[in-house]
């Protein structure tokens, strides 16, 4: 994960050093660091609250450089744990019965590959995995599942007419799962961001299906968001947001960016946790998020 944050770690990490190894933090230096942060895509709100924690901090006692380091980890691991306080901090789907993980995001933002880390991470974990092929307007989105489907060796559910109805293909998918003793069927939705109505239909219809279908199923909604494109992407969630019930993120392409520290805005601004990191493009780049390794990696 270092390696992979090198670059928001790069730009960060020796300003931070000389802003703080200077002497006690003072006025000043938050100064710099308020601005460290916004470059590193931290976002305005949630530079805000780190900013005023810190002069909070310095209004009670001049923190020395390692002090000062070690409260602003502690400030962005809180931050990161915060919407934790409603839900499990571990993020593992559970054993002998049916977990249904819904995919949402926006084209492009990593979704297909996030759903064949995911099965390839569940297969060797020794979950029994299924892939449910829902982003049924894209003919090549399909595809694209089941070459990764065959890499993981987790099959697909598809539905191979034209114009196929992505609600079917998760009707059919539940039905597979079902039948199958599946434990986690991860199903991949569309993200066509064009025509907000018609995203939100669909997936509140699948979200119907699937409350519906497979009512002791238990169900999380995983927003998949490109860490590249910074704050643009969290308008592109909020809209995500309000059409899917949302239960937690995954944050992709962080080796791709200098902006990592938008982890912190998505937090601080969906008050959602983060789930999973994607750093590559490898069936091995995704992992489990951990604030304190998250944290470490970017100034640690
Ligand atoms: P989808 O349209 O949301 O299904 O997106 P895809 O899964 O097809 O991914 C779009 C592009 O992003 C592909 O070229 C992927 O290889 C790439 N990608 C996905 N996740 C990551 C990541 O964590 N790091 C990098 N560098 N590339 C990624």
């Amino acid at each position: 994960l270092r390696q992979g944050l090198g670059k928001t770690r790069r730009n960060i990490v020796n300003q931070l050093k000389s802003i703080v190894g200077q002497g006690p933090l003072n006025q000043a230096a938050v100064m710099e660091i308020e601005a460290l942060l916004l470059q590193a895509d931290v976002g305005v709100e949630a530079t805000d609250y780190i900013i005023e924690a810190l002069q909070n901090q310095i209004k009670q006692a001049a923190l020395p450089p390692d002090a000062a380091i070690a409260y602003l980890k502690k400030i962005l691991r809180d931050m990161l744990d915060r919407p934790l306080q409603n839900c499990s901090p571990i993020f593992v789907p559970e054993k002998d019965r049916l977990n249904i993980w819904l995919i949402t995001g926006v084209n492009g933002a990593g979704k297909t590959t996030t759903i064949g880390k995911l099965a390839h991470i569940a297969q060797k974990s020794g979950y029994n995995c299924l892939i449910g092929a829902a982003d049924t307007f894209r003919a090549a989105a399909v595809e694209q599942v089941k070459v990764w489907g065959a890499r993981s060796n987790v099959e697909v559910i598809a539905n191979p007419g034209k114009n196929t109805d992505p609600a079917a293909v998760v009707f059919d998918a539940i039905a597979a799962a079902q039948a199958r003793n599946t434990e986690l069927l991860l199903v991949d939705t569309a993200g066509r961001l064009q025509n907000k109505k018609n995203l939100m239909d669909e997936l509140s219809k699948i979200r119907r299906i699937v409350d519906k279908k497979a009512s002791d199923a238990r169900v999380e909604s995983l927003l998949v968001l490109d860490a590249t494109l910074g704050q643009n992407g969290l308008r592109q969630a909020e809209v995500f947001a309000q059409a899917a019930q949302l239960s937690g993120v995954v944050l992709t392409k962080l080796d791709g960016t200098a902006k990592g520290g938008v982890a912190l805005a998505v937090v601080q601004q969906l008050n959602l946790p983060i789930r999973f990191i994607g750093a590559g493009e490898g069936i091995e780049d995704l992992r489990p998020f951990s604030s304190y390794e998250f944290v470490e990696a970017l100034i640690g």
